[in-house]
């Protein structure tokens, strides 16, 4: 059995166009992203003709290729975020159970715990 949300119609609003936002610009950022590694490996392309530094440009691909990664992890989270908002449970911490706070949730959107679980459960990782 689970309490409603402590959350009021405005605040989850806020919430729902806050995580359409912020989706909408990581979403461009990562087209961008993809648009620039494309150029990255055009410009490769025309410079493996030449054949050199080839091991300096894979390490930059590297990280390309881990930011990108954890862009889409965040995504994954914060549409799963989305489509809980509507959720009697929405806002209570997932260990505990405790309501996070309003103000917590606008800053951190993906936010499934409350703070003291949060350090916990970062402290076993
Ligand atoms: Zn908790």
């Amino acid at each position: 059995m689970s309490m409603p949300t402590h959350l009021t119609p405005s605040q989850r609003s806020e919430l729902a166009s806050l995580l359409q936002t912020t989706v909408q610009a990581i979403e461009r950022q990562s087209t961008l992203h993809q648009e620039g590694l494309s150029l990255v490996e055009h410009a490769q392309q025309v410079l493996q003709q030449d054949g050199d530094d080839a091991p300096q440009r894979a390490g930059d691909r590297e990280v390309d290729f881990a930011v990108s990664e954890r862009d889409g992890q965040r995504l994954v989270a914060l549409r799963r975020a989305q489509s809980r908002l509507n959720d009697p449970d929405f806002g209570h911490c997932i260990d505990c159970g405790v309501h996070i706070p309003f103000e917590r949730l606008r800053i951190e959107l993906e936010a499934l715990r409350c703070v003291a679980c949060e350090s916990t459960h970062e402290r076993k990782f």
